[in-house]
C-alpha cells in the first residue's frame, strides 16, 4: 500500500502482538468540531486513572433510557480496550446499545479522541484509521481528495467503530449494500483479551458476527475500508412531492431503479387518502463538468442550547410542522447541483436537535418489510391507530442483506419513525413488531429502546450462529451492554 499523509502530525506507532500488518504511515486527522455534551465529554483529556472515572447518567440519542455509565475517553485504544465492557462512538445509537448494563456502572471507552489516520492508499482509496474516526472527519479530509466514505448515515456524527457495529446502511444501501461491505479489515480486541486481525480471510466467522454486533463481539481498535471515488464533491439531486402513499412508494422505486442515492419523507399525521404524501429524493455525484470549480466548506450549523420541556413535540405540533414542510416543497420538481452536506445530513443543521423532546425523549422505531404500498398503508393505520405520532419519517428502499450475521437491512422498504416517548409507546411497539414479524420483517438495533427477547429471535433468524461465534470469542461474557440484557438477557 502506498501511503499519503493526509495531515503532518507524526504519531508512534503503537503495535502490540499483532503480525502481519504492512507498515505504516501514522498521521494526525484533526476533530471536528464538537457540538453536543457526548463529543465534549469525550474532547477532554483522557482519563487513564480508572478508578477515579465516576459514574454518571448518560443515554443514547433518544435520550431514554439513562443508565449510570462510567465513561472514559479515551485516545489509546488498544489499552483502554483491556478493560471496558463497551465501547462508545458519538452515541448517536438511539435507544441502549451503547450504553453498560443498567446497576453495573460498567467502564465504558469512548472512542473519539482515537481518530488518526493511519495509513491512505490514493490508487486503491483504501483508507485505515482508528475507529474514533468520524464520517464528517472522513468528508473533511478525504472529499477534497476526490474520496467519500461509500455509505453515509443521515448524521456526519458517528465513528468508524460504530458504522461497523451497526453495519450502517444510508440512502446508497440499494446499490452499495451496508458498510461492512467495503470493509477490508479490523483490529480487534475480543472478549476473551486477544488482538485480533479480522477479516474475511482471517477469523471470518468473527467478521460476520461483527457487522451489525453492536459492539458485542469485541472492540474495535482500527477500521481498513475502501472510500468511493467521486467525480466532484458536489451532488446532482432532485426532489419530487407525491399526494398519497402509494404513489410515494412507487416514486421511491421508480428512482432507486435508475439513481444511486434515493430517499423519501413522508407526512404521517394525516389520514385518510392523503395519509402517508411526502417527498421522494434522488440524487448522484455531480459530474465534474456540471459542478462549480470551488471545494464546498463544511456547513456551518445552530444547537438547540438547552433541554425544551417534555411534550413540546406532539400531535398537534408535528402536524403543523410536516404540513409546512409540505406545502413549502410545492408542486414542481425540485433539481439542480447543490452542497453535499445538506443533501446528506440535513439534520445536522441543529446540532443536539434531540433535546427538542425534552427529558422524556423519543424513540426511534425503524423497521424493514417487503415492499408492498398495501403492507406500508396497513401499518401507518396501525401507527395512527395506537396513538402514535412522528416527526421525521423516513422511507428507504433496502437491496439485498448482507453478510453480517445481526446486520438490519434485508430486501425491501425501511420506515422509520421518530416517536416521542409517552406511557403508550410500549403498546404500540407490541403492535408494530407483530405486524413486521408476521411479514418476514425486522427492527434495526441502532434506534431500538423497546423490542423484547421473544420478537427479537422472530426478527433475526442468524441470532443462534451469531451466539456460538460470540461464545467462542468470549466465553466469560465480559462485553456487555444494557441491550444485549435487555434482548439477550446476559
Ligand atoms: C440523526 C441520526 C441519523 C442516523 N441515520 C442513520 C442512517 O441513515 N443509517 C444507519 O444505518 N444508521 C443511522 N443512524 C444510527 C447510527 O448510524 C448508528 O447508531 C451508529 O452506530 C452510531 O455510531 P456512533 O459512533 O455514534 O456509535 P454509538 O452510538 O456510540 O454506539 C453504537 C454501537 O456501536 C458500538 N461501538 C461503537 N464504537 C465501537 C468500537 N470502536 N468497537 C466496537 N463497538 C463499537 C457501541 O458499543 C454500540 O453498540 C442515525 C443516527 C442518528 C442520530
Amino acid at each position: 500500500m502506498s501511503h499519503v499523509s493526509v495531515t503532518s502530525t507524526a504519531l508512534p506507532a503503537r503495535r502490540e502482538g499483532v503480525t502481519g500488518g504492512a507498515a505504516r504511515v501514522a498521521t494526525g486527522a484533526p476533530s471536528e468540531p464538537t457540538p453536543d455534551a457526548d463529543a465534549a465529554l469525550v474532547s477532554r483529556r483522557p482519563v487513564d486513572n480508572v478508578a477515579a472515572v465516576p459514574a454518571r447518567p448518560l443515554s443514547g440519542w433518544g435520550r431514554h433510557p439513562w443508565i449510570d455509565t462510567r465513561l472514559r475517553p479515551s485516545q489509546d485504544l488498544l489499552n483502554a480496550s483491556r478493560d471496558a465492557v463497551l465501547f462508545r462512538g458519538l452515541g448517536r445509537a438511539y435507544g441502549d446499545a451503547a450504553l453498560p448494563v443498567q446497576g453495573e456502572a460498567g467502564l465504558v471507552t469512548a472512542t473519539p479522541p482515537a481518530d488518526r489516520v493511519l495509513a491512505f492508499d490514493p490508487d486503491a482509496g483504501v483508507l485505515r484509521a482508528e475507529a474514533g474516526l468520524s464520517l464528517g472527519g472522513i468528508r473533511q479530509l478525504f472529499l477534497p481528495l476526490g474520496f467519500m466514505s461509500p455509505v453515509r448515515t443521515g448524521t456526519r456524527h458517528v465513528t468508524l467503530g460504530g458504522m461497523v457495529a451497526a453495519d450502517v446502511h444510508g440512502k446508497e444501501h440499494h446499490v452499495a449494500g451496508c458498510f461492512g461491505a467495503h470493509v477490508r479489515e479490523l483490529l480487534m480486541r475480543t472478549g476473551d483479551g486477544e488482538l485480533r486481525r479480522v477479516s474475511r480471510t482471517s477469523h471470518a466467522d468473527l467478521f460476520a458476527a461483527t457487522l451489525g454486533g453492536m459492539g458485542l463481539t469485541g472492540h474495535v481498535l482500527e477500521v481498513e475500508v475502501e472510500l468511493e471515488r467521486v467525480p466532484s464533491p458536489w451532488i446532482y439531486s432532485e426532489s419530487e412531492r407525491f399526494h398519497d402513499l402509494a404513489s410515494v412508494v412507487d416514486g421511491l422505486a421508480e428512482a432507486s431503479a435508475d439513481w444511486p442515492m434515493t430517499v423519501a419523507w413522508i407526512d404521517t399525521s394525516v389520514s385518510g387518502p392523503r395519509a402517508g404524501r411526502g417527498m421522494v429524493m434522488r440524487g448522484r455525484w455531480a459530474a465534474a463538468d456540471e459542478a462549480p470549480s470551488t471545494q464546498p466548506l463544511p456547513h456551518r450549523s445552530i444547537a438547540v442550547p438547552f433541554t425544551l420541556p417534555s411534550g413540546l413535540v406532539n400531535g398537534a405540533t408535528i402536524r403543523l410542522a410536516n404540513a409546512a414542510l409540505w406545502y413549502k416543497h410545492g408542486s414542481s420538481i425540485k433539481r439542480g447541483v447543490g452542497h453535499p452536506d445538506p443533501w446528506f445530513w440535513p439534520l445536522d443543521r441543529l446540532e443536539q436537535w434531540n433535546r427538542g423532546y425534552g427529558n422524556r425523549g423519543f424513540t426511534q422505531y425503524q423497521c424493514v418489510m417487503p415492499r408492498s404500498v398495501e403492507l406500508f398503508r396497513e401499518f401507518l393505520l396501525r401507527f395512527q391507530r395506537g396513538g402514535g405520532c412522528s416527526f421525521v419519517t423516513v422511507l428507504k428502499d433496502c437491496g439485498p442483506a448482507s453478510e453480517g450475521l445481526l446486520s438490519f437491512p434485508q430486501a425491501g422498504t425501511s420506515l422509520a419513525l421518530d416517536i416521542p416517548i409517552s406511557p403508550n409507546v410500549p403498546a404500540l411497539v407490541r403492535e408494530l413488531n407483530a405486524m413486521v414479524i408476521a411479514n418476514g420483517g425486522r427492527v434495526y438495533l441502532a434506534k431500538d429502546a423497546f423490542t423484547t427477547p421473544e420478537e427479537f429471535r422472530a426478527m433475526y433468524p442468524r441470532f443462534d450462529d451469531w451466539c456460538v461465534v460470540r461464545d467462542r470469542y468470549d466465553p466469560q461474557r465480559r462485553l456487555r451492554s444494557a441491550m444485549s440484557r435487555r434482548l439477550f438477557g446476559d
